[in-house]
């Protein structure tokens, strides 16, 4: 049985303020494998107190310095590798298909973030003013549980190559990855109070972050109502925010695609991550004139789908994180089947010889933009096919969301398939592929978010520019 009952403040290991205990669970079974105290809001007070601290010398260190920790920070993560697999793969039922990229991103990430570093342009002639780009100050970094790691050495990447210093608060539902990635950090050997982690409940811990007038910067990715009542909490004292929320994204499956190829790609857009994906291409649009065709292949492709043991490397759908999660995913399947949706794969209940949070892979056809689970993240692996009659109708369904984080075009003629890219709101439009860059930036349009991560953009939002004009200058 894991017990964690320490946070990190100030560069050590301390036992937090706050006695709530929080049960882990390995989602795979549904059994308590272990125990951690959760901080609370006296414990995020001394983390942002220790941050504020660090700040004033750690602002006003140059790149040199900061490449040189930053790749020391990867490299001790790297050396955890094996212990973040079994976490990630425990913690949360990552497919072991899918673990070793949620390993390697966190370690990429800081690497990425040194490279960034070394060609941005804190120093910019405008006119004839001179343009200093300034660090925000202390920087809240929320993050969910279904890329813990790879979250908080992200958003911590982007922190410390702006000079920021950092109070995160990840999901209490990894606590595991969270203590692996603390250790980690810490025999980075980085100077105390420039990351400072507090792992303890949303609604606590995260409030008393966003709510607290010593945070400067707010970067959270979760859901979109989180999201929310976090820019209202930050309002008060005028934080800068970025979130990077939920999606609803299409596939926007063209009449002349090579299905052999596109359908493939098509559920796997949906299914990564077990359906726990923020950018889950979860509604597929098909031309009528295939219609029959897509879903022959596509109830194929989901029936082949492997969900079960996350240990086995067939696995590509684990279990869901936790019971609610299960349960919520239960509930959107009865909503479809309720609201006229035609089930062609999978349903309630779990799949052949599994217990604890496992769903079946699901496929809808005959499902109406409309529909409930056409609308609404699901978070999950269901697959609903919408039927479109021309490409102006594919269009006009893709964007018909409240959401636009991500979405896919699928065609043999790229050339069309740009065309229809270029009409699709959403933060990234892929074409033909899965693939992913960290220097081009990312977030989303409309309720997916605001602001963006990664590559300068990302950069860009832990700084302020600073304007210098007149004698001297
Ligand atoms: P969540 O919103 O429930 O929680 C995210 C984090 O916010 C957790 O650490 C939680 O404790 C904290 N939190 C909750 N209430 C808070 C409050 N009032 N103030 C401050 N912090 C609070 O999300 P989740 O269930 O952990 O993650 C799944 C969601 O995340 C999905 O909606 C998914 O689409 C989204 N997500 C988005 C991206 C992206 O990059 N756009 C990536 C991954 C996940």
């Amino acid at each position: 049985m894991l017990s964690i009952d320490t946070i990190y403040i100030d560069g050590r290991f301390v036992t937090p303020h706050g006695t709530e205990p929080f049960d882990l669970h390995d989602p795979a079974t549904g059994a308590v494998t272990g125990r951690v105290r959760l901080a609370d809001e006296e414990d995020a007070r001394a983390a942002i107190a220790a941050a504020k601290r660090a700040f004033p010398t750690f602002s006003r260190t140059g790149k040199a310095e900061r490449i040189v920790l930053l790749h020391r920070m990867a490299d001790a993560v790297a050396e955890r590798r094996g212990d973040l697999l079994d976490a990630v793969i425990d913690e949360y039922g990552a497919p072991v298909s899918r673990a070793a990229f949620m390993v390697d991103y966190p370690v990429n990430v800081l690497h990425e973030a040194a490279e960034l570093l070394a060609d941005y342009p804190f120093l910019r002639r405008m006119g004839t003013a001179e343009v200093s780009m300034e660090p925000l100050g202390v920087a809240g970094l929320i993050t969910p549980w279904n890329s813990n790691a790879g979250f908080i050495c992200g958003k911590l990447a982007t922190a410390i190559a702006a000079g920021c210093t950092a109070v995160i608060k990840p999901s209490e539902m990894s606590a595991r990855q969270t203590q692996i990635v603390t250790e980690a950090l810490h025999a980075a050997g980085l100077p105390p109070g420039l990351f400072n982690i507090v792992t303890g409940r949303g609604d606590r811990v995260g409030a008393a972050i966003t709510g607290h007038p010593d945070i400067a910067k707010i970067s959270f990715t979760g859901s979109t109502a989180t999201g929310k009542a976090i820019l209202r909490a930050a309002a008060d004292t005028l934080k800068r925010v970025t979130l990077e929320l939920g999606g609803k994204s299409p596939t926007i499956l063209l009449d002349d695609a090579d299905l052999s190829r596109a359908i493939p790609l098509a559920v796997s857009a949906a299914f990564m991550n077990s359906g726990q994906a923020c950018i889950a291409g979860t509604r597929l649009l098909a031309p009528r004139s295939r219609l029959a065709e897509i879903e022959a292949l596509a109830k194929a492709a989901v029936e082949a789908v492997c969900a079960g043991d996350p240990r086995d490397p067939a696995t590509t759908v684990g279990p869901m994180v936790s019971r609610t999660q299960w349960e919520r995913v239960q509930r959107y399947i009865r909503i479809g089947v309720e609201e006229g949706a035609v089930l062609l794969a999978g349903g309630e209940g779990r799949p052949e010889g599994t217990e604890g949070w496992f769903v079946r892979p699901t496929l809808f056809t005959a499902v109406r933009n409309d529909m409930t689970i056409a609308r609404e993240e699901i978070f999950g692996p269901v697959l609903s096919i919408i039927p479109y009659e021309d490409e102006e109708e594919a269009v006009a369904i893709a964007n018909d969301t409240i959401y636009g984080l991500q979405a896919y075009v699928l065609s043999a003629d790229t050339a069309r398939a740009r065309r229809v890219a270029d009409r699709i709101v959403a933060g990234r439009v892929l074409i033909n592929s899965l693939a992913h860059d960290p220097k081009a930036p990312f977030g989303g349009f409309k309720q997916s978010g605001i602001g963006r991560e990664y590559g300068s953009f990302g950069l860009d939002a832990f700084l302020e520019p600073k304007t210098l004009l007149g004698e001297g200058v």
